[in-house]
């Protein structure tokens, strides 16, 4: 579903991804770890076309993915992601927040959006809270609601950048046990994360970069609790 062939990617004269080559397939879950700066980030950029890249190529769906074609819009349609910041809309309730996209970015009637946006809310936990403000959630619910809100697009895949990084330690796990249930469903995702648990147990490949490079990927039982390379070695040994 998403094949990513040596990628390189530069700012201005400073190369973030050297290289880069994993593939995702349909109803995996690949998960990105690394220290920061290691282009963990500039990677799902490039998948959804939020970031040019110089060299190599992204596919997507079969679709060569190119931030300056006109056909990117349909592709990032294709294609959700859930950023550390959930970033809903203040004024607007929980099911608001919700049906948004399905009604202006997809076209849909407000009673279709409307259904399927409180189903989607109880499949996170959060069905009593649909008429709630943002305001009024704790982080972790907001999570909750801005993962409700990707799902609501339909997408073929998703992408997440730290989504359990900005919230207090006690409400990692609710946000976890959802992502559980999406890989359990057989939704295609690339989670970045620090969460080495739930990236032994959820995923079904794992990915250490370094310096803007894949310095070892693999089955996460292998890469996680058998690291062959130093500088995974290292990490591992630094964040578990
Ligand atoms: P990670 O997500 O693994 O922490 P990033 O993908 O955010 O890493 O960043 C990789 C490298 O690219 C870092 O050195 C970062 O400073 C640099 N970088 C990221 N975005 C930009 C940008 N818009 N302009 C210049 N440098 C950037
Ligand atoms: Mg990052």
């Amino acid at each position: 579903m998403i094949k990513i062939n040596e990628v390189h990617k530069r700012f201005g004269n400073i190369e973030v991804l050297k290289g880069v080559s994993f593939e995702v397939n349909k109803g995996e879950v690949v998960c990105l770890i690394g220290p920061s700066g290691s282009g963990k980030s500039t990677i799902l950029r490039c998948i959804n076309g939020l970031e040019t890249y110089e060299e190599g190529d992204i596919h997507v769906l079969d679709q060569r993915v190119n931030s300056r074609d006109k056909r990117i819009n349909d592709l990032r349609r294709q294609i959700g992601m859930v950023f550390q910041r959930f970033n809903l809309f203040p004024h607007r309730s929980v099911l608001e927040n919700v049906m948004e996209g399905p009604i202006h970015v997809n076209g849909e009637s407000r009673a279709v959006a409307e259904k399927r946006s409180k189903d989607l809310l109880a499949l996170v936990g959060l069905a009593d809270k649909i008429n709630a403000w943002p305001a009024q959630l704790s982080g972790g619910q907001q999570q909750r609601v801005a993962i409700a809100r990707t799902l609501a697009l339909q997408p073929q895949a998703i992408l997440f950048d730290e989504p359990t990084s900005a919230l207090d330690p006690e409400l990692v796990g609710e946000v976890l046990q959802v992502m559980r249930t999406l890989a359990r469903e057989g939704m295609t995702m690339v989670v970045v994360t620090h969460e080495m648990q739930f990236a032994r147990e959820v995923a079904d490949r794992v990915c250490f970069l370094h310096g803007g490079l894949i310095v070892e990927q693999g089955p996460a039982d292998r890469i996680l609790g058998n690291p062959q390379e130093p500088r995974t070695q290292d990490f591992l040994k630094r964040v578990l």
